[in-house]
């Protein structure tokens, strides 16, 4: 039997998301962060696991419309934004517009839902093109454009006049992927949800701390959530999630700290990596750094031989890598492993 031939046309070409698990001393290749919260967990235990999870979500929305000031009617909840992305798509429909290079889900989604998927080319410093933008929404008027920021994997904060620019020109919907925000030294958009009326804001618990439990929150006016919530699955977050999602709110203090540490340690290294003669990493707003390096892959491979594990960035960024920010022995683990290799 031939399955090739079964599958729909644009699923035929479409490459997975790549997720790999190896086996190694320091990863540091997924953006996650370094630090577990075991004292949060204890909330799991009171979960039933013979009933269904709470369906909307209630409490859990309660607590995230205290953290950012909304009401719990401007929330949806996502098995990870990734799946907030998907309902986005399913329910708007495309073409989808996002900048390049950026996060990849958002055009692998869009093709695997048979929706024109529009790349437009960032700056040569990674930021927003204002005037291609437009002229490529006046071309395709996208229903949909996904902005991260801090981008993914350039790890810089797009100006905010352009965001509003392009938020100006389009009819369409602006989805502002606030994965990284934590880390930022600079305000997010969720003040600006009142004012821009197209406005749809992402944010997620996986880069603070979360990645396992898969909790994402959309933001927005309540007319784009209830829209949402149509093709939303009936029970998509489940309880273990939202009870110890609910405890990372209440102690989010502690969450805090640790994001703070992080920030400093990402000072830190990208200090350390400007001192390397033959490495040139970008300034980041994000748990990540992006740097560029001749023979990029082929470090790449003599890293993970020494058990540290980076993302090579190349078929996105000429001769680059990105490396998470881990804790400051995994972080100088790297350093010391890079400085011998580079050498
Ligand atoms: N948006 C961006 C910009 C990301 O980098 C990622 C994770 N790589 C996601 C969304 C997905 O996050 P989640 O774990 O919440 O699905």
């Amino acid at each position: 039997m031939n399955i090739e031939r079964l599958i729909r046309k644009n699923i035929r070409k479409l490459r997975p998301y790549e997720a790999r698990e190896l086996k190694c001393r320091a990863k540091l290749d997924a953006n996650e962060s370094p630090f577990e919260f075991p004292e949060l967990l204890s909330a799991s235990l009171d979960v039933k696991t013979n009933r269904y999870p709470d369906p909307q979500g209630t409490e859990l929305k309660k607590l995230a419309a205290r953290r950012w000031k909304l009401k719990t009617e401007n929330i949806l909840l996502g098995n990870g934004s990734d799946e907030l992305i998907y309902y986005l798509i399913l329910t708007f429909g495309g073409p989808v517009m996002y900048p390049t290079p950026t996060f990849s889900m958002y055009e692998i989604i869009a093709k695997a839902t048979g929706q024109k998927a529009v790349g437009v080319r960032l700056d040569r410093d990674f930021d927003l093109n204002t005037e291609r933008f437009i002229s490529a929404i006046k071309k395709h008027k996208p229903k949909l454009i996904f902005l991260s920021t801090p981008n993914n994997p350039t790890g810089n904060c797009f100006s905010s006049d352009r965001i509003f620019a392009i938020s100006k020109a389009t009819s369409g919907l602006v989805v502002v992927d606030e994965a990284y925000q934590p880390f930022a030294s600079k305000n997010g958009f969720v003040p600006f949800l009142e004012s821009m009326e197209n406005l749809v804001i992402m944010r997620t618990l996986s880069k603070i701390g979360f990645a396992s439990l898969r909790v994402g929150f959309l933001l927005s006016q309540s007319s784009v959530i209830e829209a949402v919530n149509r093709v939303r699955l009936p029970f998509n977050l489940n309880s273990l999630s939202q009870a110890v999602a609910k405890e990372v709110f209440k102690n989010y203090k502690v969450v805090m700290s640790r994001i703070k540490e992080i920030v400093k340690e990402r000072d830190r290294l990208y200090r350390e990596l400007k001192n390397l003669e033959s490495v040139t990493p970008y300034p980041s707003e994000a748990n990540f750094i992006l740097f560029k390096v001749r023979d990029a892959s082929r470090l790449h491979r003599s890293l993970l031989r020494r058990g540290i594990l980076l993302r090579d960035m190349t078929s996105q960024v000429k001769d680059s890598l990105r490396v998470t920010i881990g804790t400051k022995e995994e972080n100088d683990l790297f350093l010391n492993s890079l400085k011998s290799l580079v050498k």
